[in-house]
């Protein structure tokens, strides 16, 4: 079934304001211990993802989003300072090669994003001067470094927020050559409450950068 952007705007009008569960069985550190972090998160992001999953349900929207479809990997992502100790847990698996090779790739895209001033901190909550960041790092045609050869997240279970908490509705063809996509939603509240909590265990609210810069300080240990 075709889906314009009329019914994604009745879609958020219908679904906005619900409350958002909390889950009782997966408290948050107290303390940004990377591994616990990682797991709380981990699971969270499932029970997360099934909330919106039900909002779908109810209102008939289907979404359209798969394993091994990337084009939102070409987004600018920010990614907060808890984010990215789960990121360097994650990353800290890979073989020495392979986190040899996602820097290299790493650094020469920082590169570009210092060559074209975007390596600054990115603050959340100031919408009209990240639109024009988006805007700017979609021209650069970066491709996430950790997307890998089969186009898979290397991250996946842990992706960051913005990733896990954007969905597409209508057709893939939307999402090629946009980063403005009007038939995809960013559940920003949801994406609020996980860094909200996040933030409860790493009380470091002003780092949020564009992940390129925050992988790099990840896997050069640059916290
Ligand atoms: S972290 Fe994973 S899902 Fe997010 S943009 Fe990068 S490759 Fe894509």
């Amino acid at each position: 079934m075709s889906v314009n952007h009329n019914d994604i705007k009745e879609f958020l009008l219908k679904s906005s304001g619900r409350e958002i569960r909390i889950n009782p069985n997966n408290e948050i550190p107290k303390s940004p211990n990377p591994l616990k972090l990682s797991k709380w998160y981990e699971e969270e992001l499932k029970w997360i993802n099934k909330q919106i999953d039900e909002l779908e349900e109810e209102f008939g929207m289907c979404n359209i989003c798969k394993e091994g479809c990337n084009h939102c990997c070409k987004l600018a992502v920010p990614v907060s300072h808890a984010e990215l100790l789960i990121i360097q847990k994650e990353t800290s698996k890979f073989s020495a090669d392979i986190k040899d090779e996602l820097l290299t790739k790493t650094v020469n895209i920082c590169k570009l994003l210092d060559a074209n001033e975007l390596s600054s901190n990115i603050h959340p909550s100031r919408h009209h001067s990240n639109e024009g960041i988006k805007a700017s790092y979609y021209e650069l045609n970066i491709t996430c470094p950790l997307l890998n050869d089969e186009g898979r997240c290397m991250i996946y279970p842990v992706r960051p927020v913005s990733c896990c908490t954007y969905r597409a509705y209508n057709s893939y063809n939307d999402c090629i050559n946009a980063h403005v996509v009007d038939t995809a939603i960013a559940f920003d509240e949801y994406g609020l409450f996980l860094n909200n909590n996040m933030a409860k265990a790493k009380k470091d609210k002003a780092y949020f950068k564009l992940i390129p810069l925050a992988l790099r300080d990840a896997l050069s240990k640059r916290l």
